[in-house]
C-alpha cells in the first residue's frame, strides 16, 4: 500500500495565541513524519489554494465572506473558541486545498498513491455550512467529499470521523445528502453536544449519518468493536468510491481535551483497518487531520496512523498506558446504535 503526505508549510501563519489549537502542534509532527517519508520513500505533495468555488461546495457565500473579512481585520473571534488572524483565511484555503490535492492523488486525477495523510490546520469538522466554530473555519472533509462528487464524478463518498468530538459541521453540511455517508465515533457527552444515536440524516439523506457516541473511558477495544460491528459492515454495504477519514487524535489517553483511552496502537489499528477496507474495495483513502492537542504525544499518534496507511511497522515506544476501565456502558450503547441503524443497514 503506497501512502503519501501533503503538508502545507504556511500553516503556522494561522495565529491563535495561547489556545489548544496553536501553531506549536505540528512542527514535531512534521519532523517525525518527514523521517517516515525518507525511510519508506513516501511522496510529499505540494498543496494548493482551494478556490472560492470549492469552499462554496460546502459553505454559504456569506460564511466565506465573513471569514475573509474577519481575518483581514483580525484577530477576530468568530465564536468563543475560534479566532481568525490576518493570514487565517489564506491558511484555511490552503488547508482545504491540501485536502483536494490528496483527493486528486488517490483517485487517479493526481500522481497516484493509495492514500494520503493531509497534515492541516485549522481543523475543519466543526465548521457548519454557515458558521465557524470549535477551532474550525471551513470543513476540509465536507469540501473534499463534495469535490470528489462534483468535479471527479465519484458517485458515493464515505467520511469516517474518529476525532473525539462529534463532527457536527461535516454532519450538518451532508445531513440531507444520500451520496455521502458520514460515520462519527466521538465521546458523548462532550463538546459540541450533538451526535446522539438518533441523528441519522434527513429527507433523502436518512440512513446516511451514523453516530457512535462513546461513553467516557472508551479505548482501543470499544473503538475496534464499533468498527467491526457497525462502521465496517455499513461502509461495505454503502460501497463508496472514496474514503475520507477525519483523523483527530484527541481521543488519546494523554490528550487533555477529553476522557477517552485510545492508545497509539489503537490509532494504528484503525488506520490499518481503514486502509485495508479501501484496498479491498479498490478505492482511494484520504486522511485529513482534525484534533489532537497534546504536542508531546501527537507526533507518535500521527506516525502510528501513517504506518497504518502505508502498511509498515510503527515504532510505538513511548506511548502512555491506558488504564483498566470496567463496564462504562459501552456494550449497552453499542446495542442502541445497532438497533437505530438496523432500520437502514444489515448489521
Ligand atoms: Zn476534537
Amino acid at each position: 500500500m503506497k501512502t503519501g503526505l501533503v503538508i502545507p508549510p504556511e500553516q503556522g501563519l494561522h495565529e491563535t495565541g495561547s489556545h489548544p489549537e496553536n501553531a506549536g502542534r505540528f512542527p514535531a509532527v512534521i519532523d517525525r513524519l518527514g523521517e517516515d517519508s525518507k525511510r519508506h520513500g513516501l511522496p510529499v505533495f505540494d498543496s494548493r489554494d482551494a478556490g472560492v468555488e470549492d469552499l462554496l461546495r460546502a459553505h454559504t457565500e456569506s460564511h466565506v465572506e465573513n471569514v475573509r473579512v474577519a481575518a483581514e481585520t483580525g484577530p477576530t473571534w468568530l465564536d468563543g473558541d475560534t479566532v481568525a488572524s490576518p493570514e487565517s483565511y489564506n491558511v484555511a484555503r490552503r488547508s482545504v486545498g491540501a485536502s483536494l490535492v490528496a483527493v486528486d492523488a488517490v483517485t487517479g486525477a493526481g500522481p497516484g498513491v493509495d492514500s494520503v495523510f493531509a497534515i492541516v490546520r485549522p481543523p475543519g469538522h466543526h465548521a457548519t455550512a454557515d458558521r465557524a466554530m470549535g477551532f474550525c473555519l471551513f470543513s476540509n472533509a465536507a469540501v473534499a467529499a463534495r469535490y470528489a462528487r462534483e468535479v471527479l464524478g465519484i458517485p458515493r463518498v464515505a467520511v469516517l470521523d474518529w476525532d473525539v468530538h462529534h463532527g457536527n459541521g461535516t454532519q450538518d453540511i451532508l445531513y440531507a445528502d444520500p451520496s455521502v455517508l458520514f460515520i462519527s465515533f466521538h465521546q458523548w457527552p462532550l463538546y459540541p453536544g450533538s451526535g446522539w444515536i438518533d441523528e441519522t440524516g434527513v429527507g433523502e439523506g436518512r440512513g446516511f449519518t451514523v453516530n457512535l457516541p462513546m461513553p467516557p473511558g472508551s479505548g482501543d477495544r470499544e473503538h475496534l468493536e464499533g468498527f467491526r460491528a457497525i462502521a465496517g459492515p455499513i461502509l461495505d454495504q454503502f460501497d463508496p468510491g472514496l474514503l475520507i477519514v477525519s483523523a483527530g487524535q484527541d481521543g488519546h489517553v494523554a490528550d487533555q481535551l477529553a476522557n477517552q483511552n485510545l492508545t497509539a496502537a489503537g490509532y494504528h489499528t484503525m488506520a490499518a483497518a481503514s486502509a485495508e477496507f479501501a484496498a479491498q474495495k479498490g478505492i482511494g483513502l484520504v486522511a485529513i487531520h482534525e484534533g489532537g492537542y497534546n504536542p508531546e504525544t501527537l507526533p507518535l499518534l500521527d506516525h502510528a496512523i501513517l504506518a497504518g496507511l502505508g502498511g509498515y511497522t510503527p515504532d510505538l515506544s513511548g506511548d502512555s498506558p491506558a488504564p483498566e476501565v470496567g463496564d462504562n456502558g459501552w456494550t449497552e450503547r453499542l446495542g442502541q446504535v445497532r438497533r437505530a441503524q438496523s432500520v437502514y443497514w444489515h448489521i
